[in-house]
């Protein structure tokens, strides 16, 4: 057999699939409206992208850095931590790498042996999963229920924990979900991590979009004992419109930061040289236009969060944070003849033209995910597309 018994356990991640399934109809002459990438649809701000051109232009970038990143851009990091959760940090507990997403494969492949477990609540991201599978870990799901908005209690987490527990996984805001976890929540499970020393990592990549006077928490900003437990993974992505940089990074135990940091050595070597310096930028430049965009996310979704809740057999949670929707589709399944919600997801796409992401890449066998991060036209004219093809 040609291939690692590795990568045929993978999946591929279901939203760049999807999107790339869209796209290709779309070059096809299809006239598709794609809500799949959580990617906001802003070009980054100008100010970034000046700063970024002048490390070209002055040589800055043409050189590779140390790997875990240059010591300014970890000040930097160190000022933004000071200001969002309460707490500054040395140097040597911050690493910068390729995104989020390859942040998060250098915690696993650093802190992960063959059998340790990480307890991930369901409904979560795509890469997760796979991430944990790719360094020979366990993935332990267990199901969220609607009622409680997706999040997971104490009473669940202990349910799943074994002896090989190492790792509990929370993302809040959440992507798929769009749902906060307050304080008494998160104090909860902070505690019950420093209880059984099992490291919490926490995903704060939307923790700057929440909407509608809801406010973000991070677990850990809540005490000294849940901080010292806690990876940080953070990043610019979303916040600053800036996916194509790559710019993610983690924020925690120097030990686990080393590891990480050696990951880095051996693989990417540095995040390219000029998305630091863009980085540096969007982290201690003028901040005027995150609040622009931010407003522009909250009037999208209190805008077309009553318009899919009419669409037949929809039914959505109103999300608090990130950029997506994620109604329970099960009656419009039934209404339709579907079981499968990746075959609805397909049917959705070839007679109503609009690309949707199943929720069957996130473990949510009954829902379907609309990215809002798109033009307020794009999204009514979607929905409109939806109610037509349910009402058929
Ligand atoms: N975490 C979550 C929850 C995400 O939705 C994403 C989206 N890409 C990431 C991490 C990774 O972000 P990036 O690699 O662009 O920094
Ligand atoms: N996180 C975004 C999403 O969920 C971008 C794609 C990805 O990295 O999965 O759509």
């Amino acid at each position: 057999m040609k291939l690692s018994h590795r990568v045929m356990e993978m999946e591929e991640s279901v939203t760049l699939a999807a999107n790339a399934r869209a796209k290709a109809l779309a070059a096809e002459g299809r006239d598709i409206l794609s809500l799949t990438l959580g990617q906001p649809d802003f070009a980054t701000p100008k100010n970034i992208q000046e700063a970024a051109v002048a490390s070209i232009e002055d040589g800055r970038a043409s050189f590779y850095t140390v790997a875990s990143g240059l010591p300014e851009l970890k000040d930097a990091i160190s000022d933004y931590m000071k200001q969002f959760y309460g707490y500054a940090v040395n140097r040597n507990e911050v690493v910068v790498g390729t995104g989020a997403k390859f942040i998060l494969y250098a915690f696993f492949t650093s802190v992960i042996n063959p059998g340790d477990e990480v307890i991930i609540p369901t409904p979560c991201w795509v890469s997760y999963v796979d991430q944990v599978k790719m360094v020979e870990g366990t993935p332990v799901t267990f199901q969220t229920t609607e009622e409680n908005h997706f999040k997971a209690t104490v009473e669940q987490l202990e349910a799943a924990r074994t002896d090989k527990t190492k790792v509990v996984l929370l993302n809040s805001p959440s992507n798929p979900t769009g749902m906060i976890y307050n304080k008494e929540e998160l104090e909860a499970i902070g505690n019950w991590a420093v209880e059984h020393d099992i490291l919490i990592l926490a995903d704060d990549i939307y923790g700057r979009l929440v909407y509608n006077g809801n406010t973000f928490t991070p677990i850990s900003s809540l005490s000294e004992a849940i901080r010292k437990q806690t990876i940080v993974i953070n990043g610019v992505s979303k916040t600053y419109a800036m996916t194509g940089w790559r710019v993610g990074f983690a924020v925690g135990d120097p030990e686990i930061i080393g590891a990480m940091a050696k990951v880095i050595s051996q693989t990417t070597s540095n995040l390219t040289t000029v998305s630091q310096y863009a980085a540096i930028e969007a982290l201690t430049g003028d901040q005027s236009s995150i609040e622009i965009m931010r407003q522009a996310f909250e009037e999208r979704l209190n805008t077309i969060y009553p318009l899919l809740n009419e669409v037949p057999g929809f039914e959505a949670i109103k999300p608090q944070g990130a950029f997506y929707l994620f109604p329970n589709v099960k009656k419009a399944m039934e209404m339709k003849g579907y079981s499968d919600v990746t075959e609805f997801t397909t049917a959705i796409l070839e007679e109503a033209e609009v690309a949707l992401v199943t929720g069957a890449g996130f473990g949510a066998p009954e829902n379907v995910r609309l990215s809002y991060a798109t033009d307020l036209d794009t999204l009514k004219e979607a929905v409109r597309c939806l109610k037509a093809f349910m009402e058929k």
